[in-house]
């Protein structure tokens, strides 16, 4: 898979949606906040945001968007994150390949 098209998948999928599924987000108006997974946070350090659909955590430095949560909490990647999330936004992975 192609870094072209990782980035095509990491632009269309829902960062808000993704990060949800695996810890709780508090919802604080343009921004949400959670407990980061990267590093033992007793606070809400990491930031979502919806709008540039990226998240960063102000405590360990963690930044990316979709994609790269997914790959970075599952330690798997970032093709086979983008491969799965592909399926799930219905792109076309033929019109791609190559
Ligand atoms: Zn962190």
């Amino acid at each position: 898979m192609s870094e072209e098209l990782i980035l095509q998948i990491q632009k269309k999928a829902g960062l808000t949606e993704v990060v949800s599924k695996y810890i709780l987000l508090n919802n604080s108006r343009k921004v949400l906040k959670g407990r980061c997974p990267f590093h033992k946070d007793d606070t809400t350090s990491l930031m979502i945001m919806p709008e540039s659909n990226i998240f960063k955590c102000f405590g360990c430095g963690a930044e990316g968007g979709p994609v790269d949560f997914v790959a970075r909490i599952e330690s798997v990647s970032r093709e086979e994150v983008a491969g799965r999330m592909a399926k799930e936004l219905g792109f076309t992975l033929n019109k791609f390949a190559q």
